[in-house]
């Protein structure tokens, strides 16, 4: 038996406020919102990050992001959606099944999240960065 909390949601082993399903994925209420309506999108096959993934199970976890989007949009009205999905312990993942946060956001809601300030970085070294990345592909 998985010891992934999220494919226990999947297998119904632990109880989750579930807003859609499909064969592919589910989405469902994070417990520890950080504004009303965050809701997380998951492939219902297990895949810890964006690198193992498979190609047609994170398109369609990305889809039902969209369509839970509009639904959110038109159910809670806010003036924004930060959309995000962390990859592994130091960029923040905690839960190592992916998913995807959707998170709806009000004018002044002080989230900590999204709002860095920009700071201008060295052109030669982010051309080299970007060089580096694209020999890989
Ligand atoms: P992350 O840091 O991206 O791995 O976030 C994991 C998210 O899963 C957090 O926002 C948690 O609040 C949420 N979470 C953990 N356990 C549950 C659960 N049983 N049901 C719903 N959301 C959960
Ligand atoms: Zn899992």
């Amino acid at each position: 038996m998985s010891e992934c909390i999220f494919c226990k949601i999947v297998g119904g082993e632990i109880p989750a406020v579930k807003v859609y399903e499909d064969d592919q994925v589910l989405a469902f209420m994070d417990i520890n919102p950080l504004n009303n309506g965050h809701t997380l999108i998951i492939p219902k096959k297990h895949a810890e990050t964006i690198l193992e993934i498979d190609p047609d199970e994170l398109a369609a976890v990305m889809k039902t992001a969209q369509r839970i989007a509009q639904a959110i949009q038109k159910a809670l009205n806010p003036d924004g959606i930060t959309v995000i999905q962390l990859n592994r312990r130091a960029a923040g993942q905690v839960i190592p099944h992916l998913h995807v946060h959707l998170i709806p956001r009000w004018e002044g809601d002080e989230l900590q999240i999204s709002r860095w300030e920009p700071v201008a970085g060295d052109m030669e070294k982010i051309k080299e960065i970007g060089a580096k990345i694209k020999a890989e592909l």
